[in-house]
């Protein structure tokens, strides 16, 4: 479903972001990214959906090549869900709003159309009955929920996450990491940059470690929680479980 093959980027001539990365995450799988800050997940998870462009090597979507200048990249963008460590919700719109913008605008769904996946995915959060409240009245659980369901609308081939839970307060993790839990279970194909290790253990089916911009590990998670085969993974998991 997500095929990257030897993506070298630079940011600036002398900044080589991510290294010869090469690696694929199959229909169905789970694969969760983690490694230091500043080692190039967000940069990376970012060039799948072309938000970033890379200089060399190849990514491609179910297929589609999204470093081909011919792609239709909103057209791919709008089969590849993204959640973010911040949520960037749409703060003068309801919640129910946010979840029908881009159906109707994107997958020209009818108003009548839209509402209902919107409220039905609401619902599937746990959250119908916040729909008639705007972003800032809700939690940043709640946020991050709608966050999800709002990228769920558009039915997606996959999903990416970028750090989904860090940005929240402790408590109001597992609500949202429950939420990725249950889309892993149902077949989701996902790519999930987190530190989470428990949500990793539970559902990941292979983790990658990253660590200056190169993929340093990519391993089946019995593997990897085994006894990762790298210094820099030992390390970086002694800090963190
Ligand atoms: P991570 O998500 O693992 O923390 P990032 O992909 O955000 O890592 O960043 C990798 C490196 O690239 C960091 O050194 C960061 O400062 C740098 N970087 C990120 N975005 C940009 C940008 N737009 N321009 C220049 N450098 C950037
Ligand atoms: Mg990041």
């Amino acid at each position: 479903m997500i095929e990257i093959s030897h993506v070298n980027k630079w940011y600036t001539p002398t900044f080589q972001v991510l290294t010869d990365c090469t690696t694929s995450v199959t229909k169905g799988e789970v694969v969760v990214v983690c490694g230091p800050s500043g080692s190039g997940k967000s940069t990376l998870i970012k060039c799948v959906n072309a938000l970033e462009p890379f200089q060399e090597g190849d990514i491609s979507v179910d297929g589609t090549k999204v470093n081909d200048p011919k792609t239709n990249l909103p057209k791919l963008r709008s089969r590849v869900g993204m959640v973010f460590q911040h949520f960037e919700l749409f703060p003068h719109l309801k919640i129910i709003d946010n979840l029908c913008l881009a159906q109707q605008k994107v997958l020209g769904r009818s108003s009548d159309t839209a509402v209902a996946k919107g409220m039905q995915l609401l619902d599937r959060v746990g959250l119908k009955e916040q729909a008639q409240k705007f972003p800032a009245q809700l939690s940043g659980g709640q946020q991050q929920r709608v966050a999800i369901a709002r990228a769920l609308a558009m039915d997606p081939i996959v999903m990416l996450f970028d750090e989904p839970t860090s940005a929240l307060d402790p408590e109001m993790v597992s609500e949202v990491l429950d939420v990725m839990v249950d889309l892993a279970r149902e077949g989701m194909t996902m790519m999930v940059v987190t530190h989470e290790m428990g949500f990793a253990r539970k559902v990941a089916n292979r983790v990658i470690f990253m660590d200056r911009g190169e993929i340093v590990e990519d391993a089946a998670k019995e593997d990897f929680f085994g006894k990762p085969r790298s210094d820099r993974a030992q390390k970086f998991l002694s800090k963190i479980l």
